[in-house]
């Protein structure tokens, strides 16, 4: 023990980031690279939070549909920090579902032409509309909920559900009344601009690729750690874990949903805040692996009346060996409580409608009811992104916030990454106050 610790303390480092997602790890990484010595501690067995994959037989599931955004943050980092991934785009042309029957999607110019739901008039409509969306700068509608800027628009029914299909498969909300109608927009633009990417073998890739890149730079991970409080004190910080160990840092990260921020340091009012207005984003996920697709052209079908998702991510990307088909289906949680038996029998209509007969097709099948897509909406009301906490924990010296709900930039992965990479920042500007680090255990 160094002269600085007290007999209690089992470890010292320069940086503790409690939380091994895609936030964790990001931040981790980068500040082992920054030269500071890092521990990473999770409480699950494995590390990956939200983006890890599981193996079923003999295919890989992502918990629930992932597609990586280009361009919008996570991307570039993941670059930054040499993590290596092979992706596809996919094609975004389908179907949509109206009134139980599937009806053309106006994805492309000639689906908008074949599309037998719209007038004339509304087609043009569209034209003029789609090139709005793309070409209006994001934080101009911050403050805007995205139902009142969808009734700005226009004023036909048809058009004003096409876009709030738009808007729930790029945002995954459901919530039209608070939403900012800025992430609806920056996350179409990126879309539109670069399309998205199905993994190869699963967001574990960027998981796989992440904790490498950590490891490789130094970081000490230690997963099977729950930590369970988080107390300041004038020149570093005290971290204690549920089997009794205590870590004392000079800077903490801590990369965990809003809730338990707040369970960490319970006296922290602005967090008791943050974790108590909280609106998560949920999602109900179907997951299936199928021997064969009855209707192999069935790959992208999305609800204009019903919030629920369809693709088949193995028809671009691969999750297992040929011939099988791994498939995501999702309902749209809107905020709030919702039936789970309920949910699960409408994404099995919608695989009724789509791939009738699947049923006799199935490998592996596995049913998410409350999937949090993202800890916190970006509300109109709070400004968008620009309502959300920032990365610097208020009222500390050496507390710091990372995940999908924390920072004025990007949505979803993008937030993660993007906060994991400037609370680190923010971090590796601590100087190391406990003395030298000689005794880190082994994990
Ligand atoms: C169904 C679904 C679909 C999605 N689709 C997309 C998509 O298409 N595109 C996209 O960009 N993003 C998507 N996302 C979002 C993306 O997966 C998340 O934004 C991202 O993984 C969040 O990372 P995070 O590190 O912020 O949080 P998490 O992954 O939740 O990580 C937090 C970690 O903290 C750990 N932890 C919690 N408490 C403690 C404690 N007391 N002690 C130690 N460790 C603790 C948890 O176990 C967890 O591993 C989707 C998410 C879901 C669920």
């Amino acid at each position: 023990m160094n002269q600085l610790t007290t007999t209690s303390v089992h470890t010292a480092v320069h940086t503790a980031v409690i939380g091994g997602g895609l936030a964790g790890l990001t931040a981790a990484a980068t500040l082992a690279r920054a030269g500071k010595s890092v521990l990473l501690l999770e409480k699950a067995r494995h590390i990956g939070g939200r983006a890890l994959s599981q193996q079923r037989g003999d295919f890989t599931l992502n918990l629930g549909p992932h597609a990586l955004y280009i361009g919008g943050g996570a991307s570039d980092i993941l670059a930054e920090l040499g993590v290596a991934w092979t992706g596809h785009k996919p094609n975004l042309r389908g179907s949509a579902v109206y009134q139980g029957r599937l009806v053309p999607m106006p994805g492309t110019p000639q689906d908008l032409l074949a599309t037998n739901w719209l007038t004339l008039a509304e087609k043009a409509a569209m034209v003029r509309l789609l090139w709005r969306i793309s070409h209006t700068p994001p934080e101009s509608v911050a403050g805007i909920s995205l139902a009142d800027w969808v009734n700005g628009q226009t004023r036909s029914a048809a058009l004003r559900r096409f876009l709030h299909l738009l808007a729930r498969t790029s945002t995954y909300a459901n919530a039209p009344e608070l939403s900012s109608a800025a992430i609806f927009l920056r996350q179409f633009q990126l879309a539109y601009r670069h399309n998205v990417r199905y993994l190869d073998g699963g967001w574990q890739t960027l998981v796989d690729g992440l904790r490498a890149a950590a490891e490789m730079a130094g970081v000490t991970l230690h997963t099977g750690a729950r930590v369970i409080s988080v107390h300041e004190h004038p020149g570093h910080a005290t971290i204690f874990l549920a089997d009794g160990q205590t870590i004392q840092a000079t800077a903490v990260i801590l990369a965990v949903d809003p809730q338990t921020a707040s369970q960490l340091l319970p006296e922290h009012e602005q967090l008791k805040q943050w974790a108590a207005t909280a609106v998560p984003v949920r999602a109900a996920c179907l997951d299936v692996v199928l021997r064969y697709v009855p209707h192999p052209d069935r790959r992208y079908v999305l609800g204009l009346d019903q919030p629920l998702y369809f693709s088949n991510h193995s028809a671009v990307a691969h999750f297992g060996p040929d011939g099988g088909s791994v498939i995501h289906v999702a309902k749209y949680l809107p905020p709030g409580a919702s039936d789970a038996a309920q949910d699960e029998a409408e994404l099995e209509a919608m695989l009724d409608l789509v791939q009738p007969g699947w049923r006799a097709e199935l490998i592996e099948r596995r049913f998410l009811p409350h999937m949090t897509v993202v800890n916190d909406l970006a509300r109109a009301e709070n400004g968008g992104l620009h309502g959300r906490p920032g990365y610097a924990l208020p009222h500390s010296q050496r507390l710091y916030l990372a995940g999908d709900w924390v920072g004025p930039q990007g949505w979803l992965a993008d937030a993660a990454l993007l906060s994991g990479k400037q609370a680190a920042e923010l971090a590796q500007e601590q100087r190391l106050e406990i003395g030298a680090i000689s005794n880190l255990h082994p994990v």
